[in-house]
């Protein structure tokens, strides 16, 4: 068998913790190593957002994989592959076609479809434990700094500069974040807001043209007004106020109208979008809304062929129905079950292996450390050795943080029984959260349907009359 990977690393700007590019090189690096994986290249993509359609690097990994010069393509997270349902089953058919498979160097292996589902949801429930645990630990370190009236975490607010942890107005930008305020208390909308900006090559904060999200999360911002929220705590007089307290209420005022006329309109969400196709033609089938005669509003899926268009809620509650019906209640959960406990154990062994690594640099520290103190006993000391001595112990601080958050990225552990109640609440979830979980893939003719499932590795074709008459 030949095991030649690629990686592909995608470092995303507009996510705020996103890994390094070196880090995802090398956390991959080091799981071909003890799989058994030789890399023969790696692909890069800096700085691009997810829904950046121009992905140079990723572009050309799928070019290259019908060359069939590697048999695996090794990424970080699988967040890392596409934008979308659709683009995921795009590229996954292409990679299948060409013989590649996809691999996580932090997650389950994609294809075993088998336990995908639920540790999709299971991680789901985790992650929200996690990053609480996470916060939690953090926060013990950062209530020191703010009771210092210190600035904590996170990126300096655009206006704004720091000094020795303060935060000090950036006399050169502040100005414009008052003329964002006065335009937008004035009337004008966010999209007259950017053009102007634009217009005078004023950017933000990371040397890019403003969108729409800047502009909004400008106006919400309370540190403009000086306050600081921490843990829900609003901190006044934290920062120096750039805005006033009238100006930043009447932009307050407007984006509140703003935000209930888009209320009002209520998007409806399409829970099928980007796995359902039509099976005439095989297109992907769009969520589609339309006014009748009497004013009513009606939802569909539609396909541009022929075809005729699908009621939404009529089929998605049957999608939902046939889905709790063959997966929930079938006699074969429990083997399910505990095969997914195993892939789910298997797959966090990289986690283990990232702390192992951090747990021996701190040995080496505090070695280095050792040895240190034991030339300055025997009078050795010089200004290098304090210094030294300093930035090791920083050093040891720095990985000691690494190991809690690593530590914290450690999954519970599983038991049958909390995937079996998962599985008893499936009932009771709303379609979103099964369909989003379960459903791999509907194709929908006039009076034929046909479900594969995450799960269960296996799909059902049923004839429409007979499904709505056995089902709802
Ligand atoms: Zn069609």
């Amino acid at each position: 068998m030949t095991n030649r990977a690629v990686i592909y690393s995608r470092y995303s700007s507009s996510g705020q913790n996103d890994q390094s590019i070196e880090t995802q090189i090398d956390i991959c690096t080091k799981y071909a190593t003890t799989h058994n994986l030789v890399i023969v290249h790696t692909y890069t993509d800096r700085g691009l957002t997810g829904t950046n359609a121009n992905r140079p690097g990723f572009q050309n990994m799928i070019e290259d994989s019908y060359l069939k010069r590697f048999d695996y393509v090794l990424v970080y997270k699988f967040d890392r592959f596409a934008r979308d349902e659709y683009d995921d089953i795009h590229y996954e058919k292409i990679l299948n076609d060409n013989g590649v498979k996809r691999l996580s160097a932090t997650e389950v292996i994609p294809d075993d479809y088998f336990s995908a589902a639920l540790i999709k949801a299971v991680t789901r429930l985790n992650n929200e434990q996690y990053s609480r645990i996470l916060s939690e630990r953090v926060n013990a370190g950062l209530d020191k700094n703010v009771e210092k009236g210190l600035m904590v975490g996170g990126s300096i607010t655009w206006g704004y500069k720091m000094i020795n942890k303060k935060y000090i107005i950036d006399e050169t930008i502040s100005t414009y974040v008052v003329t964002i305020f006065r335009m937008y208390s004035e009337g004008l909308t966010a999209l007259e807001i950017i053009h102007y900006l634009t217009k005078n090559g004023i950017y933000n904060a990371n040397g890019k043209p403003f969108m729409m999200q800047h502009i909004m999360k400008i106006l919400r911002n309370k540190r403009y007004i000086g306050i600081f929220t921490y843990k829900h705590m609003e901190h006044p007089n934290f920062v120096p106020a750039i805005i006033d307290d009238t100006l930043y209420d009447s932009v307050q005022e407007r984006l509140k109208k703003a935000k209930n006329r888009r209320r009002n309109r209520s998007p409806v969400e399409y829970h099928l979008t980007g796995k359902l196709f039509c099976g005439l033609c095989g297109k992907p089938m769009a969520g589609y809304s339309g006014t009748g005669k009497s004013g009513r509003k009606f939802h569909y899926y539609r396909c541009k062929c022929e075809k005729k268009n699908e009621p939404k809620d009529r089929l998605e509650n049957l999608v939902v129905k046939i889905t709790v019906d063959q997966v929930a209640n079938s006699p074969h959960l429990d083997e399910w079950i505990d095969h997914s406990i195993k892939v789910y154990s298997d797959n966090f062994q990289s986690v283990d292996l990232m702390i192992k690594h951090v747990q021996t640099e701190i040995r080496k520290t505090k070695n280095q450390i050792n040895n240190m103190m034991e030339a300055i006993k025997q009078g050795i000391l010089t200004p290098s050795t304090k210094s030294e001595l300093i930035s090791l112990e920083d050093k040891l601080t720095l990985l000691n943080n690494e190991l809690s958050v690593k530590e914290s990225l450690k999954p519970a552990v599983l038991s049958h029984e909390d995937m079996k109640a998962w599985f008893k609440q499936a009932k009771k979830m709303d379609n979103k959260d099964i369909i989003d979980a379960l459903v791999k893939k509907v194709i929908v003719y006039d009076d034929k349907i046909d479900i594969s499932f995450y799960l269960s590795n296996r799909s059902v074709s049923l004839d429409i009359p007979h499904a709505h008459q056995f089902y709802i």
